[in-house]
């Protein structure tokens, strides 16, 4: 195969990582490729597992060869041959973890931005002198504020919660935060030894001598001669005091006993740090301002405000090019749909579209190119009206020299990409197989792509008689983010579509609905958290499928006369487990600067039991064999098993039929964690009136998956339950009973309910941002 450096493709030959049938594939350097296919199909066992993991195992060879031997055990790619690959940059959405100290000025380093802003051309007092720009850090030693050390909130407590019954003595017990037993008991000796009255009540105690005893910071030893205790004779010893503040911040601050910090706990009150007055940074760099405002306060500002700010600030040159290079860096920022974010808003409450979106929009300021961007579903979290900005932020990635290759779902990205790399048929082992690579159009072509159902010839969708609401659920009035005193009427016995852009207020409306409110027996969410962050959980264990299915292997003759119970083919517990991997049939490998990864383990080779264990077998298979096999192959193994099979059938029936029984909580997406707990639900015994709560189920869904979803939430609404659900899909919306658009638009300019009706009716809504595009999907 060709591999010039002037061959403008990536070639990859063989690939066989997880279900992808010795794929080989062109994919051309520096333009835009979409890469689609059902769920579980291989999309991103191909762009993320083949094309950026061997860019990134290259990458490391380069940088550090002495990883070699670590990438060699935990796998490089199963892959012939990958010509023309250039570094990658992966921007994938399961795999972020922020830490709490990251904002969203850390992640997009506008905050660096600002406080060079504050440093160089900042208005300081009379006299003062320039500041550095880490001073105007709150996570930097130079710019942390000395009394919170940075995080805005202290914890401080009061002789009202030290002592809460004053007329008790100390011997009695009033100091409640004192330590218990001996350790109590010698306190109150110390004291005693250093002249303080322990058996007049507490509040007749001189003030003074109070605020000592609860509040010195001083630790004079003194010798105690003990009073005769319960008929024991101690001898004297040197007690050393501790006062109850001291005492209660050393617990909560170092103690390893969580009882104990707990404890602790119950003796102080967390309050916005009275020095820095929350802001987080020292007086000096709150003395600086910037057109009247400290660097705190325009950090906490959304992002359109402060761009305004900026714009309409006037100063000297330095000035000038430094809020110039923050207004265009804002910008792209507020374009991808994010303006109604702060700098100071923490990472850990951003949804992951968010996160990625804001990691994007740094990315094209980062001046790299010739670089493949690896980007999944940067669409998902992005209403319609968005999209069309995301394409333009792509482009300008592109235009710069790079290669984009994007895992996407939503038609308009998909259109408009200049490459398509559509995998399938279907999902697992029906999938693997790429059906078309080349410009969209050409997908026309191929049959059998459940991709090109939807591109091409889609017929208008048909009329649906909308569902009148049995009775209605009032939420609110809700105050809270950018809601104010908003209330809400949700439609029982119907479908309701929430909608409107990113930030308008969605999650934060929904959120209200609660099981306290009338006419909701049980509420249930159904989100795309994992179900489980170790390999321990599985598809399997979290359905309880597994537990009837060891029932069926103790029941076999050889486990009988043997004596196995049931327990001997669990996994988590020692009997019939693998001990050297303790059942997870994979040990974890640290890596440096790598998160840790897992690898098969060395003496089960991945099968979980041990020898013994496998020698009991079901109709010829043994239990690994059996945690092995596809939702669909368990369906036709356990037919006769009727509680095995029930379980099996709902799994099918939201399209997971793909999915290996022992399949890993940790190899699931998002999307696949969701239709489980839905599936979970579905075998259910339902009793009552149920509310399904679903925020964004589509996220990750190709249309074909998102057809199946939509087909269970309706059956549940026609058996009289009602489902609301987060949605940008216009598909979705349109077939929904009721609509709620929120909006205008996200942050400050959100917040208030634009439209509620039938989808006809909100199509129609003048002021909404939502209609024009779900006019689109209805017609
Ligand atoms: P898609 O991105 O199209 O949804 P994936 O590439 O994630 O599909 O998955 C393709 C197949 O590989 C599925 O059958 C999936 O269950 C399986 N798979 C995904 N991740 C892993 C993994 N880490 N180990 C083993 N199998 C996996
Ligand atoms: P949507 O679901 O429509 O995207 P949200 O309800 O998540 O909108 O957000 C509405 C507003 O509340 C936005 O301005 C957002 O920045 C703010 N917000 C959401 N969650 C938090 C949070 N945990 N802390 C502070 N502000 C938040
Ligand atoms: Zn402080
Ligand atoms: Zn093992």
């Amino acid at each position: 195969m060709p591999s010039s450096p002037h061959d403008p493709y990536v070639r990859v030959r063989g690939a066989r990582e997880h279900n992808l049938r010795g794929v080989d594939v062109d994919i051309p350097r520096d333009v835009l490729v979409a890469f689609t296919g059902v769920s579980g199909s291989g999309k991103s066992s191909l762009a993320f597992g083949t094309i950026y993991a061997e860019a990134q195992r290259r990458y490391f060879e380069s940088v550090a060869p002495y990883a070699r031997r670590l990438i060699h055990q935990v796998g490089a790619p199963r892959v012939g041959e990958i010509s023309g690959l250039p570094p990658a940059v992966s921007l994938e959405q399961r795999r972020s973890v922020p830490t709490s100290r990251s904002s969203v000025g850390t992640v997009t380093t506008l905050s660096n931005s600002l406080r060079m802003l504050f440093s160089r051309a900042g208005d300081y007092p009379p006299g003062a002198g320039r500041l550095d720009s880490d001073a105007f850090s709150p996570n930097t030693a130079a710019g942390a504020c000395p009394e919170c050390h940075g995080l805005g909130r202290v914890h401080r407590t009061s002789e009202a919660l030290l002592v809460p019954e004053p007329e008790l003595s100390i011997r009695e017990g009033a100091i409640a935060a004192w330590p218990g037993a001996w350790q109590g008991k010698n306190l109150r000796d110390v004291l005693d030894a250093l002249g303080h009255d322990v058996d007049r009540p507490w509040r007749e105690l001189p003030q003074e001598d109070r605020d000592w005893i609860l509040f010195t910071d001083e630790q004079p030893v003194v010798t105690v001669h003990p009073v005769r205790d319960a008929g024991r004779i101690q001898r004297p010893y040197q007690g050393t005091y501790m006062s109850a503040r001291r005492y209660v911040m050393k617990t909560f601050a170092e103690s390893k006993s969580q009882t104990l910090r707990t404890r602790a706990e119950q003796f102080l009150e967390s309050a916005a740090c009275a020095v820095c007055g929350g802001s987080r940074l020292r007086p000096e760099a709150l003395a600086v301002t910037f057109a009247g405002h400290t660097v705190a306060e325009l950090a906490a500002l959304p992002l359109t405000a402060l761009a305004r700010l900026l714009r309409a600030a006037d100063g000297d040159e330095t000035a000038r090019v430094l809020t110039c290079d923050l207004l265009a860096r804002i910008e792209v920022v507020t374009e991808l749909g994010l303006g109604y974010l702060s700098l100071d808003r923490a990472t850990p409450t951003l949804s992951a579209g968010e996160l990625q979106r804001l990691r994007l929009a740094t990315q094209l300021r980062s001046g790299l190119f010739g670089v493949v961007y690896v980007l999944d579903e940067p669409s998902a979290g992005l209403h319609p009206a968005d999209t069309e900005a995301l394409l333009t932020v792509l482009d300008r990635l592109k235009a710069a020299g790079n290669s984009v290759f994007v895992v996407e779902h939503h038609l308009d990205v998909v259109r408009h990409a200049d490459w398509l790399v559509d995998v399938g048929p279907q999902a697992g082992e029906h999938g693997g197989q790429v059906l078309h690579s080349g410009p969209v159009d050409g997908l026309a072509q191929v049959s059998g792509s459940a991709t090109g159902r939807f591109l091409f010839g889609r017929e208008p969708a048909p009329v649906r008689q909308v569902r009148a609401p049995r009775a209605w659920l009032k939420a609110g009035p809700v105050t809270r983010h950018n809601l104010r005193g908003v209330t809400s009427e949700f439609p029982l016995g119907a479908f309701t579509a929430v909608t409107g852009v990113s930030g308008s207020g969605k999650s934060t409306l929904v959120g209200e609905i609660t099981e306290e409110l009338d006419g909701v027996d049980r509420l249930v969410r159904v989100d795309q958290k994992p179900i489980g962050r170790t390999p321990r959980s599985n598809l399997a264990t979290y359905t309880g499928l597994f537990d009837v299915v060891r029932k069926v292997f103790a029941a076999t003759d050889t486990a009988k006369e043997r004596g196995y119970g049931a327990g001997r083919f669990s996994f988590n517990v020692a009997g019939g487990r693998c001990e050297t991997c303790q059942g997870e049939g994979s040990v974890s490998v640290e890596l440096l600067f790598l998160p840790s990864t897992y690898t098969p383990c060395p003496d089960c080779a991945g099968a979980r039991y041990n020898p013994e264990t496998l020698e009991v077998t079901y109709h010829g298979r043994t239990i690994a064999e059996v945690l092995d096999l596809t939702v669909e192959a368990a369906a036709e193994f356990f037919a006769g098993t009727p509680s095995v099979a029930r379980s099996l059938r709902t799994l099918l029936d939201v399209g997971l039929g793909y999915l290996r029984l022992g399949q890993p909580a940790t190899e699931l997406s998002g999307g696949e964690a969701q239709r489980i707990k839905l599936a979970g639900e579905l075998q259910r015994v339902r009793r009552g009136h149920t509310v399904y709560l679903l925020d964004e189920p589509t996220t990750g869904l190709h249309p074909a998956d998102t057809e199946v979803l939509m087909r269970q939430l309706q059956d549940l609404v026609d058996e009289g339950h009602s489902v609301v659900v987060v949605e940008h899909d216009m598909a979705v919306v349109a077939a929904a009973d009721w609509v709620i658009d929120l909006g205008p638009g996200g942050g400050d300019l959100g917040g208030n309910i634009v439209a509620a009706g039938p989808p006809a009716e909100v199509a129609r809504a003048a002021d909404s941002r939502t209609a024009p595009y779900l006019a689109r999907a209805l017609a």
